[in-house]
């Protein structure tokens, strides 16, 4: 039977290569809610849109689409945004320190959420992101919390960047993550929290292929 897995977690813990590894082995589709709110932090950064202005914020939300669609080479999801692939240019650092801003907008957290709950309807879903347990699907069959050392975050991120041909330092990263967590486990619209019935995977000194292992392992139990 196809379930709904839901994994939340601080910034940049693995829960996105792990969950794109368990997709893959479970036949499941994959979706990354943290693009979709960095793909409506490119969209107002291209054009002005003012976070304090909620009129401003609700006419750019009506003219913003976001699609998720699969690289035929890779076999997986990539963002479009009003028909563009942006999977690359939402990754950068200019969108990373704005994101978690612009994810405290209720009138944002609504439609994201909206969204994501039409995308998670056909089951045989894993979606990562910080409320995917607690707001999107409650319901979820598994639950899973990602947490890491910071350096170890902070570490693997900066491999990532560099691999995307990014040369960013480990100082500036980590803030980053820091700042992100803090915004995102304190903002009043649904705050990051582990969800009560949520399993904690602690990734510092796992590999990749053992995060996946432990998941799949767990789905299929
Ligand atoms: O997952 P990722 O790190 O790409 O997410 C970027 C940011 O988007 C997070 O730091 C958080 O501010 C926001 N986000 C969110 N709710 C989600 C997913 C992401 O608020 N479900």
């Amino acid at each position: 039977k196809k379930i709904v897995i839901a994994i939340d977690g601080y910034s940049a813990c693995g829960k996105s290569s792990t969950a794109k590894g368990v997709a893959s082995v479970l036949g499941y589709t994959y979706i990354d809610s943290g693009a979709m709110y960095r793909a409506v932090t490119l969209y107002f950064d291209r054009n002005h849109v003012s976070i304090t202005n909620t009129q401003e914020v609700k006419k750019a939300l009506e003219n913003i689409d976001i699609t998720f669609i699969v690289n035929d080479k890779t076999g997986l999801n990539e963002t479009y945004l009003n028909g563009l692939n942006v999977e690359d240019e939402i990754r950068k650092m200019y969108i990373s320190k704005q994101v978690s801003q612009v994810s405290m907008i209720k009138e944002v957290r609504v439609e994201m959420v909206s969204q994501q709950q039409k995308l998670g309807k056909k089951k045989g879903v894993v979606m990562d992101g910080r409320d995917i347990g607690t707001v999107v699907f409650p319901d979820a069959e598994l639950k899973l919390f990602m947490d890491a050392d910071i350096y170890v975050r902070a570490g693997r991120r900066q491999q990532e960047l560099l691999d995307k041909g990014q040369m960013i330092g480990l100082e500036e990263i980590m803030e980053n993550l820091k700042e992100r967590d803090r915004i995102d486990t304190t903002r009043k619209e649904s705050p990051l929290v582990k969800a009560e019935d949520a399993t904690i995977v602690d990734t510092t000194f796992r590999t990749l292929e053992e995060q996946i292992e432990e998941v799949v392992n767990l789905a299929l139990s």
